[in-house]
């Protein structure tokens, strides 16, 4: 395989285009799923998050209701001593209900401050659970709007997936079966890069377009034999000279 038309390199280099066109479509497509991956697993962390808000809402109602009734059976603690205070003759007796009732009316004030605490850590989970809700709607909003994008466009990048596909087939078939070969061969290898075209810098520096390794004076000299093929001897690429085939 000495001999490569230049018409040939021109037809791998556009095929090398179309199969890159063809990789690009089909990694946004790849990636569409993962996307609306991310989306949802986004809206459920936030949903895990207001559900979370309204579980501590509920437990401090819940505790500042248990309070309530706490406070309610202190008063009818007292309430009841403060009758038997009327019915006991003896001083001592007396002496002990009273002290009874002081400590009731302590745990009562206990409860109390306790309770004011509560209705100040109930308003701010409140809060908290109202701006949870308000943003996971946004959010659902958000999600299903770009969802519905995602899906579109997927649908778009399928269909130019179809005609990406054609065209390679029609570049592909301007080329002989050996050469294709040895294209998709070091296509595969080489990370989708081919053929690369030689470059040169101002101070005349001559190297491979693929693994910018400068090239041998007999491999310049090679380059620039009209339809040969050339490989590059550090990143076995076929490389060529831009104003051989194009010039
Ligand atoms: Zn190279």
């Amino acid at each position: 395989m000495k001999l490569m038309h230049t018409t040939e390199v021109r037809a791998l280099v556009e095929l090398q285009a179309r199969d890159r066109a063809v990789d690009d479509l089909a990694g946004k497509i790849a990636s569409v799923p993962e996307e609306i991956g991310g989306i949802n697993r986004a809206f459920e962390e936030k949903k895990d998050s207001m559900n979370a808000a309204k579980e501590t809402l509920v437990r401090l109602q819940v505790e500042k209701k248990s309070k309530e009734l706490a406070i309610a059976e202190k008063d009818e603690e007292i309430r009841k001593h403060q009758r038997d205070l009327n019915m006991v003759k003896e001083n001592n007796a007396f002496k002990a209900l009273l002290s009874e009732i002081e400590t009731a009316k302590k745990a009562k004030d206990d409860i109390e401050t306790e309770i004011l605490g509560l209705m100040d850590d109930v308003d701010k989970a409140g809060i908290e659970d109202k701006k949870l809700q308000q943003e996971v709607k946004k959010l659902e909003e958000e999600k299903n709007r770009r969802v519905k994008e995602l899906e579109a466009a997927k649908i778009n990048f399928e269909a130019a997936l179809e005609a990406a596909r054609a065209a390679r087939a029609e570049a592909a078939a301007k080329i002989s079966e050996a050469v294709l070969e040895k294209y998709e061969f070091i296509r595969a290898q080489r990370k989708g890069l081919a053929i690369a075209h030689i470059k040169e810098d101002k101070t005349g520096h001559i190297s491979c377009g693929g693994c910018n390794m400068g090239l041998t004076a007999q491999k310049i000299v090679d380059v620039k034999t009209h339809d040969a093929l050339v490989f590059c001897d550090n990143c076995q690429r076929m490389i060529y000279l831009d104003k051989t085939v194009y010039g």
